[in-house]
């Protein structure tokens, strides 16, 4: 009796698991690779560190070619199994001994050869797998055995095992998107992992950015559906998923859904959510973004409520920050319980100066959830103390319509005499 047979399902779980291995080795590589020149020795080029840092990468490079056709046996074979698990056993002549008298498990008995997969496939399988797949799976593992069987092996790119990668799970592994899959997956290994930290988004959003980064146009149309040719945006669902207490620089992955100058609909390959974003020129100054959602620029990812540099026409950038710098400290609800705090520095020509742009700043229409200004003359500043040489203006604080001037006093500090209301 044959026992412990596995399930087509079973097959199929193992495969990805193989698959998600390969796919995490090639984007540490390449995210290795991505910083391999900042660490580049003395007497090299930045080319020759690249160079270099890819002949070093080969093992591990061929280490994910052999899993992506390990993956790709298993999920043939799940497909099998699914019409019959003792079509993979072959016939009774090759089966152990002691199958009609005993228990035998199913991992002793030999399976198909890889090159057997295919026609066994393709004769029992309803939907069979075409000549363009044929010649991929040939390939790979021609590629796989060139790396097993050679002392020198061929040199694998970035290019060649994400566009492998991609192409095994288009055929094999597609009943999920893959970046949906990506975040399953990580979601799983952030719950087995100890001291949780949840940065599960942050790598599937960077993984896809690399992948995407290393594809030809065609391609990453093809895999992921996104269009070279338009402007990428910040995801919100994506953004507000991930941890944002350490990463400054944002995957733009989702895009704007028809071409015509005032489209709102923004579409994100990762999350697969469409948000209808708000067009509007972003608060920051230097940022030409104009798409506008859940408060955020999808360009710059500032928050608009945060975008202190408002043109009131008395800022002076060319004045000396020794003597002319001003620290505005933005505030709402009550410093030291719970209240918020958020702060901009310009260099101004005097305090009167200092003083009407804060004022002309809580005027602003993006600027109306701050209710106070606290404004500091800084020359050493020991923050978010100051220091003997620095002085405290005061601070506005909204009344209504409008605004009152309190002399001397912070608003952010309740030590140095903030609001206590
Ligand atoms: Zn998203
Ligand atoms: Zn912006």
């Amino acid at each position: 009796m044959i026992i412990d047979i596995p399930t087509a399902g079973e097959f199929h779980a193992a495969g990805l698991k193989q698959v998600h291995l390969a796919w995490q080795i090639a984007m540490d590589s390449v995210h290795d690779h991505d910083g391999a020149t900042y660490y580049k020795l003395a007497d090299e080029t930045p080319e020759e560190a690249v160079e270099e840092f890819w002949q070093r990468s080969q093992p591990a490079l061929a280490n994910a070619y052999s899993l992506i056709q390990q993956g790709m046996e298993l999920a043939l074979k799940g497909r099998i199994a699914a019409v019959s698990p003792y079509l993979l056993i072959g016939g009774p002549k090759d089966w152990p001994k002691g199958t009609a008298t005993g228990p035998v498990s199913f991992g002793e008995f030999r399976t198909l050869d890889a090159t057997d997969l295919i026609p066994v496939h393709n004769s029992v399988v309803a939907s069979p797998l075409d000549e363009p797949f044929k010649t991929f799976w040939e390939q790979v593992r021609r590629d796989r055995n060139k790396i097993m069987h050679s002392s020198a092996p061929g040199t694998f790119t970035p290019e060649q095992v994400v566009k492998t990668l991609l192409t095994a799970i288009e055929a094999l592994f597609s009943e999920v998107p893959w970046a949906q899959r990506l975040i399953e997956l990580e979601d799983e290994s952030k719950f087995a992992s100890l001291g949780f930290v949840d940065n599960a988004r942050n790598h599937v959003l960077r993984q896809i950015a690399t992948a995407i980064r290393h594809l030809k146009p065609a391609e990453a149309k093809r895999f992921f559906g996104y269009d070279d040719d338009r402007r990428g945006y910040v995801c919100p669902h994506c953004y507000f998923a991930s941890n944002r207490d350490w990463q400054d620089d944002w995957p733009r992955l989702a895009q704007l859904t028809t071409k015509s100058p005032g489209a709102t609909e923004l579409y994100c390959l990762v999350c697969e959510e469409t948000t209808v974003t708000e067009r509007a020129p972003c608060g920051q100054t230097e940022c030409k973004g104009d798409v506008i959602a859940e408060g955020i620029c999808l360009t710059c990812t500032h928050s608009q409520d945060e975008c202190f540099d408002v043109a009131s026409g008395l800022v002076d950038s060319t004045l000396s920050k020794a003597d002319h710098c001003y620290d505005f400290v933005f505030g709402y609800g009550t410093a030291g319980a719970g209240g918020y705090f958020a702060g901009d520095q310009q260099t101004l020509a005097n305090d009167a100066d200092a003083k009407e742009h804060g004022r002309f700043a809580m005027r602003e229409k993006h600027l109306q959830r701050w209710n106070t200004v606290s404004i500091m003359h800084v020359q050493r500043r020991n923050f978010p103390d100051l220091t003997d040489a620095d002085r405290v203006l005061g601070h506005w604080s909204r009344n209504g319509d409008n605004l009152d001037w309190i002399d001397g006093v912070r608003a952010d500090r309740p030590d140095m005499g903030g609001l206590s209301e």
